[in-house]
């Protein structure tokens, strides 16, 4: 069997799509441009791609776009005085700090101040907790792209196996929830689990997201199951992913790659997120099929 391959950047050229005609909607009709800050404190060298690219992006769906760029060694506090004064700012719809943040600073602090309704990475507690209850929360974007990619490739979920390699906050326990909202039979896997590839196997879907290169192996998956490769690793071949392609798409029903896979839906749900919070600010109707 080949796989069939799930195409995130296409996918995730028509989520910016249909961003871009919500946003020309909701200034036509409303007089209203969602707006996004980043802020960015220090220079590394992968932040500073990230951001940019946020930028850009933002600007290309006709959202306002802020950027903050401040010194490594600036003090916590002021950090803190700018999150408050984008929480005030009514132009800013969604607000997103880019991690990691240098070490002197507390992450959990500064991600705690951020108004949970301009919470565009879904990583404030209150927005965690929404998620888990199954309540109408900012979703983090990475595991949203993931969802949107499985709902379009196989419509309903309900019942199916599915196994998440890794437990980070950002990724891995808030795709459990999805999966789980979803009503799909849902289990957490990282590194201290038993016979890891004995229950990879076991996965109509497999979500990868562990750092680790091409660790998941064909031999590990189950036929017709669909992969999703979250990791994103450099290597001295290049970008892979925590799944090696080549033996797994021989033996899934449908895979996504690394690059152009996972990666280019998460500023994709960036986008969507903001333009979600900016009409839950404002009362308005949400798009469809941009959120959970
Ligand atoms: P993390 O380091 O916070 O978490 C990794 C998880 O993997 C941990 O929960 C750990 O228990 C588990 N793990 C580690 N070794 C394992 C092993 N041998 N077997 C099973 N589980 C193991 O990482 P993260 O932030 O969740 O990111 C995971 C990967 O996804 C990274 O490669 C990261 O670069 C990538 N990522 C990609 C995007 C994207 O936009 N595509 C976004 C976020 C993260």
């Amino acid at each position: 069997m080949t796989a069939t391959i799930i195409d995130g950047k296409a996918f995730a050229g028509r989520v910016r799509d249909r961003v871009g005609a919500h946003v020309a909607r909701l200034k036509e009709e409303h007089g209203i441009t969602p707006g996004l800050a980043v802020v960015l404190v220090g220079d590394d060298p992968a932040s500073d791609v990230y951001v940019r690219s946020k930028g850009k992006m933002t600007k290309a769906v006709g959202m306002l776009s802020l950027e903050y760029r401040l010194k490594a060694d600036v003090a916590q506090d002021e950090v803190l005085r700018l999150v408050g004064d984008l929480n005030a700012n009514p132009e800013v719809h969604g607000i997103l700090v880019q991690l990691p943040l240098p070490r002197h600073m507390e992450e959990s602090r500064i991600l705690a101040a951020i108004d949970p309704a301009k919470d565009v990475d879904g990583f404030h507690i209150s927005n965690v907790g929404l998620l888990s209850t199954g309540q109408r929360a900012m979703v983090p974007c990475t595991p949203l792209g993931c969802l949107m990619m499985l709902r379009d490739h196989h419509g309903d979920l309900t019942g199916m196996d599915a196994v998440v390699i890794g437990r980070s906050n950002i990724v891995g326990k808030p795709m459990a929830q999805l999966l789980l909202g979803e009503s799909c039979t849902v289990t957490i896997a990282h590194s201290r689990t038993r016979n890891l590839p004995e229950v990879v196997r076991r996965a109509d879907i497999v979500v990868a997201a562990v750092g680790r290169p091409k660790m998941v192996t064909g031999d590990w998956i189950k036929p017709g199951a669909t992969v999703i490769d979250v990791g994103i690793n450099r290597t001295d071949n290049g970008l892979v992913g925590d799944v090696d392609f080549d033996s797994a798409s021989q033996v899934a029903g449908a895979i996504t790659p690394v690059p152009g896979g996972v990666g280019p839906m998460t500023i994709a749900c960036l986008l969507a997120n903001t333009v979600t919070a900016c009409c839950r600010a404002n009362g308005l109707a949400e798009p469809d099929g941009l959120t959970v």
